[in-house]
This record gives structure tokens, sequence and C-alpha cells, in this order.
């Protein structure tokens, strides 16, 4: 899973992006990898691997990892080529999913771009740079159709789509309140990349004061939680300069740290979870002496599909899968104990695989 961070200058993208970098680093021991330095790679936090790992004695752990893109540089004018201009608006078309970083810290010492704390505002600037940047390619997709549509009844029905398309995005609104309720057509306007069709979660970043009660009291953060409920997203509040001082952290400073502030889970974790509640995914894992690990599939995904995230050979020859719960398995203390008392299911083509499963996939090559 690719996650891209856009936002304003100012509101605290870097700040949030390194800290999640970081704290992913430190607290799985993940060989950080560091493709370029605006992506990194952060492993899913997941309780139930250290458990597995202690069961088997694994000699490797391994998490699922999501990756992210920091895409500084989104001012007004982008998608016109100020700033960094378009080139990097086409970096945000690969990604999964969206993290929109909305200021609602009130610090005087740090400009906002605009003057002043906006979130509705400062959400509208970044949209219609996005908004702009789809129409863009929605033109040239229309040029390119347009050619051949005359003789073409198909290329035809798919201009007349993306016009009316760019006309929804002309009202400045985004691609995915498209109303469209036939699988084929957004199956097409995926094919599409536009950036607003992607899901989005705000991260609301706010003073660490405005922590304990997860924004409530803070009304730029009742604002960015409206505009989310009506547009289908998620919002998390994070306060990026804490999660910096938390990434320095070890596991057990980290876990009294945030019990001091009042906090259960770390912002890394918070976004972990809502990006895969918006994104609709799970994690499945496989465990044994040799390495456990978590992988992550999409709900309502089937044995075979979910074995070829492992490889494709586990997809094209699967026989059936090996199925336990995790918690089944650590309460019968091994796999045999846990087949004996009949909790490992055999399951074949059309199961669909679940979150905290741990599966074994028998395969012919
Ligand atoms: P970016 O331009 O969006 O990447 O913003 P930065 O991450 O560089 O942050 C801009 C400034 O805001 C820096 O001086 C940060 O230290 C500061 N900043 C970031 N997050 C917070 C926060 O939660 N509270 C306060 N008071 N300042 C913050």
């Amino acid at each position: 899973m690719k996650l891209g961070i856009v936002g304003l200058p100012n509101v605290g993208k870097s700040t949030l992006f390194n800290s999640l970098t970081k704290a992913g680093a430190e607290s799985a021991n993940y060989p950080f990898c560091t493709i370029d330095p605006n992506v990194g790679v952060v492993p899913v936090p997941d309780f139930r691997l250290k458990l597995l790992t202690d069961l088997y004695h694994s000699e490797k752990t391994t998490p699922a990892v999501i990756e992210f893109v920091d895409i500084a540089g989104l001012v007004k004018g982008a998608s016109k080529g100020e700033g960094l201009g378009n080139q990097f608006l086409s970096n945000i078309r690969e990604v999964d999913a969206i993290v929109h970083v909305v200021r609602c810290f009130e610090d005087p010492n740090v400009i906002h771009v605009d003057g002043s704390v906006d979130p509705l505002r400062d959400i509208e600037t970044i949209n219609l740079e996005l908004i702009f940047s789809d129409i863009e390619i929605l033109d040239r997709r229309i040029a390119k159709n347009g050619r051949g549509a005359a003789n073409n009844k198909a290329l035809a029905k798919e201009v007349e789509l993306l016009k009316s398309l760019k006309a929804h995005l002309e009202d400045g609104k985004l691609a995915k309140s498209f109303p469209c309720d036939d699988e084929d057509t957004r199956d097409f306007i995926n094919t599409l990349n536009l950036l607003t069709w992607k899901p989005v979660i705000f991260a609301a970043n706010v003073s660490e004061d405005d922590l304990a009660d997860d924004g409530a009291s803070n009304e730029y953060v009742n604002q960015v939680r409206g505009f989310a409920a009506e547009n289908d997203s998620e919002v998390f509040v994070i306060c990026a300069q804490i999660e910096q001082e938390i990434a320095e952290l070890d596991d057990d400073e980290k876990k009294e740290f945030l019990e001091d502030l009042g906090l259960k889970e770390s912002g890394l974790e918070k976004l972990i979870a809502a990006s895969y509640r918006l994104l609709g995914l799970i994690s499945y894992l496989t465990a044994g002496e040799k390495e456990t690990r978590a992988w992550t599939i999409k709900v309502g995904t089937k044995a075979p599909q979910a074995a070829g995230k492992i490889h494709s050979d586990f997809e094209r020859g699967f026989i059936k899968a090996e199925v336990v719960n995790y918690q089944d398995l650590l309460d019968c203390g091994s796999y045999s104990a846990a087949k004996e008392k009949g909790l490992v299911r055999i399951e074949g083509k059309e199961y669909v695989v679940k979150d905290g499963d741990v599966v074994l996939f028998r395969f012919n090559v």
C-alpha cells in the first residue's frame, strides 16, 4: 500500500513524514529503506506478529509495510506549473490513498501561507489544485479519444462520460463524488488515475493540548470532521511535533509517554488504522520456524488471491489452505494441538480470508 502525504506548506507534512518513517524504523527494527528522500517504507504495527514469532521461535519476523510519499510543495497554482508544478502531481497518481495534512494548531511562530489558520479554506485550496490537474488529464484523454470517436461507438461513449466527468470537476467537485452506480463506469474511471478519485484521510495537526480529547474541543478539528463526513473520508488527530518526540523513544518509553498524554496509540498507529479502514484492508499471517510474516489484503479476498500476494505460483497452483485463527493457535500452544482440537480448517478456492487467519497454503508447482 502506498500513501501520499499532501497539504499546504507549513502545515506539518515533513514533521509528520519524518516522525512516521523514523518511528516505523525504530519500533519494528525493520531495515528502513529510503528509496528516495521523499519515500519511506513503514512497517504496519501488528501485535500478533510477536506472539506468533515467540510461539514458533521464528528466525525472522516480517511485518506488512506501507510506503509513504511526502509530496511537498503543493501550493496554489501547482497545477499551472508554479512551485514544483505538474511533475510532482504525477507522483501522487500512483498512490492508493491520499493523506491530507491540515493545520489545526495556532502558533504565531509558524507562518501560514495564507495568513491565518482556516482548515476548510486550506482543504479547498489543495482540492482545487488536484481538480485542475485532473481536468488536464481529462482534456488530454478527450482529445485523444475524440479523434477516433466518429467511427467507434465505444470510444464515443467514453468521450461522453469523460465530458460529463469534466463538467462535474469544473463545478469544483471531486471525481469521487461523481454519481455513477454501474461497475463498468467505475472501472473505467479507475483506469484514469484521477487524484480526486482517490480515498482521502485527513490528518488534523493539532497542538499537544488538544491530543487528550482527540481534538473534540478544537473548532478547527470539528470543521475538518464535518467536511470528511460529507466527503466519505476519514480523519485522525495528530500532533506532528509530539510524534517527532515519540519517534525518538524505545517501546517502553513510548508506552509511558503516550499514557502520560492520555493516549492509547501513536499517530502512526492511528494513521495505519484509518487507512486500513478506509481502504478496506486486513492482514493475514504466515508463521513458521523460518519466518513469521503479515500480509495485507483487501476485505473479501479469496484464498488463491491471498496466496498470490506471497508468490504468483501459489495462486496459479493453489490446491487448498490450512487455516487457523491466530488466537486459537496461541491458546492451543502449537499447530499440532490446534489440529487435534479440530481448529485447523481445510479451505478451498472460495474461502474468503479473514483478519488474523494464520494460513498454510498447499499448492502445485
Ligand atoms: P510542511 O511545510 O508542511 O512540511 O511543514 P513542516 O513539517 O516543515 O512544519 C512547518 C513548521 O511547523 C515547522 O517549524 C514545525 O516545527 C512546525 N510544526 C509542525 N507541526 C507542528 C505542531 O503540531 N505544532 C506546532 N506548534 N508546530 C508545528
